[in-house]
């Protein structure tokens, strides 16, 4: 029979065991070893039951062993030193506090997906997990971010293979209530509700769940609630579920609601007011759409702001990261789905539908004016922007620059700041504990977060035996758990368990263990390593140095194609000749992430350059000791060096022909695994050692690992872009973004008439010495436009064979007495040679205004005209 109803029924902890409920509540135990080991000695059996989650063994410990631990001394005294621990942490000064003043009050971080641990499965994958690093290390940093997001009822999904090797989806529904989440309450004690407005006059409650994350508060918006028709109910049902009207209620939801969630929770906390918004990825953009909306509200007897002045104020603190250069990865609407949600009798009746949709309106080559672009409306709502590594920060740059015509790629305001990752969550336990004697153990933990050269010292000290000894045992841990899942997974593929002796033969902690685990989208290459399975067959059961290859990883499911790489990878995998060699685990998530990356000795990586963004797990792998194989792509891109791994040599100039190019880098893969990889694993040094691994473990360990630290990324947004956010956006008050609204507006209607008519030099001869000056001499038309408009600028730089300057040299040119006979301005400057070789000079009319954030902000620029310059005088 089946139950018309649920409930939760909340063990009563004895008195003295009060402070567990916190320590549950808090997930901070997630990356808080100390805590979660004082929850395993709760009832050790069960902790492993429930996953390890404090919350669901609190509810299933008998209450007899509560009693007994009520009576314990040790017990109580372990309780409140990791209760104090905790209240230490929470309350403490730390780095963000000793920043200064003028530092944001509040910042509000949006992501579609939150992966903090396996216990709250709101993630999809890496976009989700860096998400969760960034609330962690915020919180370990002190700096006050309140995290925003959806509560999914049924979180991603469950993977599991069918006999034959196909992806199967299951949904289990969560119950919050099970879960470490408390409701936001009004102060009568009913829950805060979210409300949009629909089509149609219906209505989209949500309540709103909150997490604590350290000090992090997370809010999660939950339309599950009974006044909401089925159709409203369903909308937070699935993460990237549904078709493209249930993605945008999502993202309304998100971004809309969760401006109005972060509000209610302000009011009803006393929690400071957000100084800049962060949306991370576009999927949360309509953030500012709400928050232009909250500008446009009369206040106080005040009248509100028109458009254009609440766009400055809202984009002056607002922060947007894309994380894709893969357009299927962008989210596009139909341009008449996104009007209909909007205007009077939808969402948002203050602005004007057309202003809406002029943000998501594609420019520039490729543009589709039927489409309503996230990504597009992210940029136009946000005066900062970045990528996530140096390369994704070219790319995006490059990808965007429609969006700034005139402006070559590299004026594109995005920049970039590369992920990191949270060493606390990510070092196993065994790596944690190394060189902990050299560093003193009440300080390990702060060592593994922040680190710093101590702990590079402590872990360079560490003889060379040692270390080997724990690659083996991390690698032992790591069969165990292979042959754990891979039971499990033929027994759901409906093997007898008769039939599964070979499991027990299935890896070997003696091999050189490689991995690879992501989710499935094509540019990421899941089978690449099959395209020679004869080849692949002889690397794993090469009889001196054979490989054994870990493989894991979730096609979304609507991805067919995805699904047909998973059949094709688990076919292979099913093969006796090799079963015991390589593996397929399905069910990639947090929970085998953790026992995945200490595990393995290499970790692969072979996207299709430069589709990935930046990548993480390469990083949680190196944290650990474990070497790179990859494409440099993303990260690698910039820090590889040969003692961290190996670089898989691309054939990005054949990206016209990808069989072909699939072909080169699979080749290149293996030649890597046969001639370098495995010999180097394999050889012996004198005291039979491999010494020359083991030299790349330590130095993977001591120079790689403190640069792919989430504290080193959140330092970075904080000085970078959310400090700067927020002053702008102080500066950008009702004044000044009036001033600069009507700027903008001017400046756009005139521009047309700008121009650059004559540019002289006076050395006209082609050939210069270095060290000596140029007087130049430009002729501009500004139209209606004055000086004080404007800025001429002179730019030099090295030209290549087609005279485009790279990385220019500026300088402002001075205006000369008013206007000639023509109507034209006369701008001079002195122009310095200082550098030898082909270089080139032109010159360019810029908006100069002091509220301006960058040159190309406005989008408008006058270059010279064809046949403005003279000989002698190359031009751009
Ligand atoms: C880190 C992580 C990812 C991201 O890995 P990429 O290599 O960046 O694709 C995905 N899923 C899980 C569970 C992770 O821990």
């Amino acid at each position: 029979m089946k139950a018309i109803r649920r409930f939760t029924v909340r063990p009563v902890l004895p008195g003295p065991l009060a402070p567990l409920n916190e320590l549950a509540r808090n997930l901070r135990w997630s990356w808080h070893p100390p805590t979660r080991e004082l929850f395993r000695s709760v009832d050790p059996g069960r902790f492993e039951e429930t996953g390890g989650d404090p919350l669901r063994l609190l509810g299933c410990v008998p209450p007899a062993r509560l009693a007994e631990l009520a009576a314990e001394d040790g017990f109580l005294a372990r309780l409140a030193e990791a209760h104090q621990d905790l209240r230490g942490y929470l309350e403490g000064a730390r780095w963000y506090q000793e920043q200064g003043a003028g530092q944001p009050a509040a910042i509000a971080y949006f992501s579609p997906e939150f992966g903090i641990t396996a216990a709250l499965p709101q993630y999809s994958g890496g976009l989700g997990i860096l998400a969760g690093d960034h609330l962690k290390s915020a919180s370990d940093l002190g700096v006050p971010l309140i995290g925003v997001g959806l509560l999914y009822r049924h979180g991603y999904f469950r993977q599991s293979l069918s006999r034959e090797g196909w992806q199967q989806e299951h949904y289990p529904v969560l119950d919050p209530h099970e879960l470490p989440l408390h409701l936001l309450r009004e102060s009568d004690g009913s829950p805060a509700l979210t409300v949009l407005a629909l089509p149609g006059g219906r209505l989209l409650r949500a309540r709103i769940w909150q997490a604590q994350v350290g000090r992090v508060p997370l809010l999660l918006l939950d339309s599950a609630v009974e006044e909401n028709d089925r159709a409203a109910r369903e909308v937070t049902d699935r993460l990237y579920g549904g078709g493209s009207e249930h993605r945008l209620l999502q993202e309304m939801l998100l971004g809309i609601g969760g401006v109005r969630a972060v509000r209610a929770y302000c009011r009803l906390t006393g929690h400071p007011a957000p100084e800049v918004f962060h949306t991370n990825e576009g999927h949360a953009g309509f953030l500012g759409l709400e928050r232009l909306h909250e500008y446009t509200q009369a206040r106080d007897g005040r009248p509100g702001a028109d458009f254009g002045s609440a766009l400055e104020r809202v984009a002056a603190g607002t922060v947007f990261t894309t994380h894709t250069p893969v357009p299927a990865g962008i989210d596009r609407f139909e341009t008449a789905l996104v009007a209909r949600h909007f205007g009077p009798e939808a969402e948002l009746p203050g602005i004007e539908t057309g202003h809406v949709l002029a943000l998501g309106t594609e420019t520039g080559e490729g543009a589709d004016p039927g489409v309503f672009n996230m990504a597009v409306m992210g940029l136009r709502l946000a005066r900062r922007a970045n990528g996530v590594s140096q390369l994704h920060g070219r790319v995006s740059r490059e990808m965007f620059a429609g969006l700034w015509p005139g402006f070559d790629a590299e004026e594109v305001p995005i920049t970039s700041i590369t992920n990191g990752v949270h060493a606390p969550t990510w070092t196993a336990p065994e790596v944690r504990a190394l060189g902990a004697r050299g560093i003193g153990a009440e300080r390990v933990e702060e060592a593994v977060a922040l680190g710093g050269p101590e702990r590079a010292a402590a872990v360079g000290a560490v003889p060379g035996a040692e270390l080997w000894e724990l690659r083996r045992t991390l690698r032992t841990q790591l069969v165990g758990e292979v042959r754990r899942r891979l039971w499990d997974s033929w027994r759901e593929r409906g093997a007898s368990a008769a039939e599964l002796g070979w499991i027990e033969r299935v890896f070997d902690p003696g091999i050189l263990t490689v991995g690879f685990a992501r989710r499935v989208p094509s540019y990421k290459r899941l089978t690449l390593m099959l395209r020679d399975p004869d080849r692949l067959r002889a690397l794993l059961l090469h009889p001196e140095r054979p490989v054994q290859i870990v493989v894991a990883g979730k096609a979304h499911p609507a991805d067919d194609g995805g699904k047909r790489l998973v059949q094709a990878l688990v076919r292979f995998t099913d093969d006796p000749r090799v079963r015991e060699r390589i593996v397929f685990l399905p069910d990639y998530g947090m929970a085998m992430a953790e026992k995945l990356y200490p595990g393995c000795d290499v970790w692969l990586n072979n996207p299709l350059r430069p589709l990935e963004a930046c990548g993480t797990s390469g990083m949680k792998a190196a944290l650990n000791g474990c070497l790179n194989l990859s494409v440099l792509d993303g990260w690698w891109d910039e820090w590889y060096e040969p003692d961290f791994g190996w670089a898989v040599p691309t054939a990005d100039g054949d990206a016209a022909d990808e069989d072909r190019r699939d072909d080169l880098e699979a080749r290149a893969l293996y030649e890597l695994l046969e001639r370098r990889v495995a010999p180097r694993f394999y050889e012996r040094g004198p005291e039979g050692l491999p010494d020359r691994w083991i030299e790349m473990v330590r130095r993977t360990l001591t120079q790689l690992g403190p640069k792919v630290l989430a504290g080193r990324m959140v330092r970075e947004y904080v000085t970078r872009l959310y400090a700067p956010a927020a002053r702008a956006a102080r500066a950008m008050d009702e004044d000044a973004s009036r001033e600069l609204a009507w700027f903008k507006g001017r400046l756009r209607a005139a521009w047309p008439q700008v121009a650059v008519e004559h540019v002289e030099a006076s050395a006209t001869s082609a050939s210069a010495e270095v060290g000596s000056t140029l007087a130049l001499r430009v002729g501009v038309r500004l139209g209606e436009l004055g000086p004080d408009d404007v800025q001429v600028q002179a730019l030099t730089g090295r030209v290549d064979s087609a005279d485009r300057i790279s990385s220019p040299t500026t300088v402002a040119l001075k205006p000369l007495g008013g206007p000639d006979l023509d109507g034209r301005l006369r701008y001079e400057g002195p122009l310095t040679l200082d550098r030898t070789g082909p270089i080139g000079y032109t010159v360019r009319v810029l908006p100069a205004h002091r509220l301006l954030g960058g040159a190309a902000e406005l989008g408008l620029v006058a270059w010279p005209s064809e046949g403005a310059g003279e000989s002698g005088v190359l031009l751009r």
